[in-house]
């Protein structure tokens, strides 16, 4: 079966953008040349019995980059790695970790050295212990004593790891809960730490990543109080400023390595964006085709020309849609291809999950269609050609994605297809974001003093806090430590600052939410818990009537009770999405930064915003087609954050040509639009932030265009959009500008949580402020 493969590449596009009524979809075609491996030796430090055991897993000899991760941390340097798919981070941190692990052992006496490994998930530690494990088995070769240290461990397994554990891999959720607040149980771990592995670090974004900041900082904390230094290895996809980032996330100075030396086969990347096919959106909008209805064609196609190819889907139903559509249109051409599609996603049992994984190893299933399976842990390698449909959200996850394409040097073929949004849009019509350096930063505030209070009552239970002690908790430390003893939840002493309540101080902070009580979501029937929601996004999610998506599965609202912060929700997929909206005001409470772009201001600064969600729509599926929208009553809710806002004075405005009418219309749309692309210099979604616009606000006197954090304290978003904000907002243009459509659609300046019903718009008169605007812009 193989050898009647024909190599995906250029060819294959050229015929799949061959018929006359696609010509138009393609819109970017990228070569990604071969490259060829650059190797290093190992470093001198490396044991000759680890070489041989690396050897035995057929490594034989370390790619550049990892050798460069190796002696920088071996030298007592923090270093944070940001390379491709694939290109063996782990190999840079292994070798100078377990080559102290040894070194210790052979020198003898009390003293040993031990390793902490901490991932976003528990799965991802456990593969990383399975790996551990294969490398070292203990059959007379080197031994490490290695263990996860989870929610799932049991007793026995945690006592063991305390008193023996060498190579401990856990998630900083239990560093927060368990392994700091009971420093002491760990005191032999903690005072031979030598290194702190941070994998998959860019995960730590937002709220989550000031929170894992935070856990960080005691841990320091605490490892200094046993006359512990462990020298910081981070793992990161490739992102902008690794360095930056990974230096406010430990709080230490991290360098960084980028040059990535593992080697790769040739990539054809094709940027693909549906035609636009009806005009049935708001306001007698066009609406394009479905991306997910694109990418069946394309499937169906590349399974009829033996191309073994997986489909990136975001959703469940999505995943399932894009698999009986494929065998549809292939049972028309021939009945046998069509059995060689499925679908793969989560909540399968994993042996379905291996049986589909070898079937398409095998070549048996040509096509599949899956959600992100990463998230899902499976193990697929082998594809010819990899389509995306949508963008997952990064520019990271994206090139992971399309890097599943290749088999060693074979040559690949990856297909980005666009959503009907803003940023799809713009990155298929602007292929440079995609291709170019980096400009996405993984972003969080560590100085959000919704998370630093919490964690700095669980610093002064594990120890009291010094005056010394505030210098490494950040610049508003002082003024939260103040705080906290005025409320009475702190006591000043001699010795510093004591937690004397009652509670435990760790169970202040949820170190996966934003702060506030949580919503939790139960079902109806059975009365389980299916999880929880941020207080500050359960009235836009899960309102009474609201689609529910959780794990996948589909589930409806029945009611929401704010007094008890219940969500009562039942099994059923109804065949629509739903889109809350809000009407929003905002007050500034104070400016913290501010950039004059010659008359035009670009500010930083704290806001109130009250916001009321007044309805929500019903969009078909997978059409996206309006099918009603239902008024809701819900209260106010106050959030006190952070946000970027620009203003324009009224000369500049008269000088635009623009008549005062189309003003409100015009700075909406560029609201609009610029929500829908910080995300690519964020890593955030255009869900976790907001935005009020106005032609005069009472705090400004200005034309004012605000974007907030849509999280209390903030979370980073608005406050990269200040930094960036000449790319940011010129990128906002040319995505209006270069739309196709006449008076503005969902590609462009309409947006689907609009609480005016996306209006007025006006997507001529955005574009012309976003020019007055950018003309004095820093270039
Ligand atoms: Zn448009
Ligand atoms: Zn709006």
């Amino acid at each position: 079966m193989t050898s009647r493969q024909p190599t995906p590449g250029p060819g294959i596009l050229e015929r799949l953008s061959a018929p006359t009524h696609r010509q138009d979809r393609l819109t970017h075609v990228e070569v990604v040349p071969a490259r060829r491996a650059r190797y290093a030796d190992w470093p001198d430090f490396v044991p000759p019995e680890l070489v041989a055991a690396w050897g035995a897993r057929g490594i034989e000899r370390p790619w550049s980059h990892q050798a460069e991760v190796a002696r920088a941390a071996h030298e007592g340097r923090h270093v944070v790695v940001s390379t491709g798919t694939a290109s063996g981070k782990s190999l840079g941190y292994l070798m100078p970790a377990l080559s102290g692990v040894l070194e210790a052992r052979k020198r003898g006496g009390r003293r040993g050295a031990t390793v902490l490994y901490l991932s976003p998930t528990k799965a991802l530690a456990q593969d990383q212990l399975a790996g551990l494990h294969a490398l070292l088995p203990g059959d007379g070769g080197p031994e490490v004593r290695a263990a996860t240290h989870d929610g799932d461990s049991s007793r026995e397994e945690r006592d063991w790891a305390r008193e023996h554990g060498e190579y401990l891999l856990t998630n900083p959720d239990m560093l927060h809960r368990s392994m700091l607040p009971g420093h002491a149980r760990w005191a032999r771990f903690f005072s031979m730490l030598s290194y702190v592995v941070v994998d998959e670090c860019h995960h730590y974004r937002g709220v989550f990543g000031a929170h894992v900041a935070m856990v960080l900082r005691r841990l320091r904390r605490i490892c200094q109080q046993y006359g512990a230094e462990p020298t910081f290895v981070l793992a990161s996809a490739t992102v902008a400023d690794a360095d930056v980032f990974a230096t406010r996330l430990t709080g230490l100075p991290v360098e960084a390595v980028t040059r990535d030396g593992s080697p790769r086969g040739r990539l054809t990347l094709a940027l693909w964006e549906p035609p636009f096919v009806s005009h049935q959106g708001e306001h007698g909008a066009p609406v394009r085709r479905s991306a997910t209805a694109e990418t069946a064609d394309l499937l169906a196609d590349l399974v009829a020309e033996q191309v073994r190819t997986l489909a990136f889907v975001r959703s469940r139903r999505g995943t399932e849609t894009v698999a009986l559509t494929t065998r549809r249109l292939l049972d028309e051409v021939d009945p046998r291809l069509g059995q060689r599609v499925a679908a793969y996603r989560g909540g399968y049992l994993p042996e379905d999950r291996r049986a589909l994984e070898r079937a398409l190893r095998s070549g048996e299933l040509l096509g599949l269609a899956a959600t992100n399976a990463l998230e899902l842990g499976i193990d697929i390698s082998g594809l010819d050609a990899v389509l995306v449909a949508g963008f997952p959200g990064t520019r990271a996850a994206l090139w992971q994605q399309v890097g599943r394409a290749g088999r060693g040097a074979r040559d690949a073929l990856g297909v980005f297809i666009a959503r009907d949004d803003p940023l799809d849009t713009y990155l298929v019509t602007h292929p440079s974001a995609l291709l170019g350096a980096p400009v996405e930063a993984s972003v969080f505030d560590p100085d959000n003093p919704y998370v630093l209070g919490p964690h700095l009552c669980a610093a002064a239970e594990e120890l009291p806090l010094s005056e010394e002690d505030l210098a490494l908790f950040g610049p508003q430390a002082r003024d939260g430590v103040d705080a906290l003893t005025r409320a009475g939840m702190l006591r000043q002493r001699p010795r510093g600052w004591f937690w004397t309540d009652r509670r435990r101080a760790s169970d202040l902070a949820d170190i996966r939410s934003s702060g506030g009580r949580p919503v939790r979501l139960v079902e109806e029937a059975t009365g389980r818990i299916l999880g929880t929601v941020d207080p500050a996004s359960a009235h836009a999610t899960v309102h009474p009537g609201a689609v529910y998506v959780h794990q996948g599965g589909s589930y409806l609202v029945d009611s929401l009770d704010l007094d008890e912060d219940v969500a009562h929700v039942h099994l059923e997929d109804p065949g629509f999405t739903t889109f809350a909206r809000e009407v929003t005001d905002i007050a500034v409470v104070g400016e913290d930064q501010h950039r004059d772009w010659g008359p035009a201001g670009v500010n930083l600064g704290r806001v109130r915003v009250t916001r009321r969600v007044v309805s929500f729509l019903r969009r078909k599926v997978p059409s996206g087609e309006v099918l009603s929208e239902e008024p809701l009553d819900l209260p106010e809710q106050t959030l006190e954050t952070v946000a970027v806002w620009w203003t324009l004075p009224s000369d500049v405005l008269e000088d635009t040509g623009l008549p005062a009418v189309d003003l409100p219309g015009s700075a909406h749309a560029a609201e609009h639009a610029s929500i829908g692309l910080l995300p690519l210099f964020a890593t955030c979604d255009r869900w976790d932030i907001g935005g009020v616009s106005t032609a005069v606000h009472p705090d400004t006197g200005q034309l004012t265009v605000f974007v907030y954090d849509g999280h209390p304290g903030g979370a980073g978003f608005a406050e990269r959009g200040f930094g960036a904000a000449a790319s940011w907002l010129s990128a906002t243009r040319e995505a209006i500008a270069s739309c196709r459509c006449e008076d503005g659609c969902p590609s462009c300046v309409q947006s689907p949580k609009c609480g005016n019903g996306n209006e007025p718009l006006h997507k001529a008169g955005a574009v012309r402020l976003l020019d007055a605007l950018l003309a004095h812009a820093p270039s």
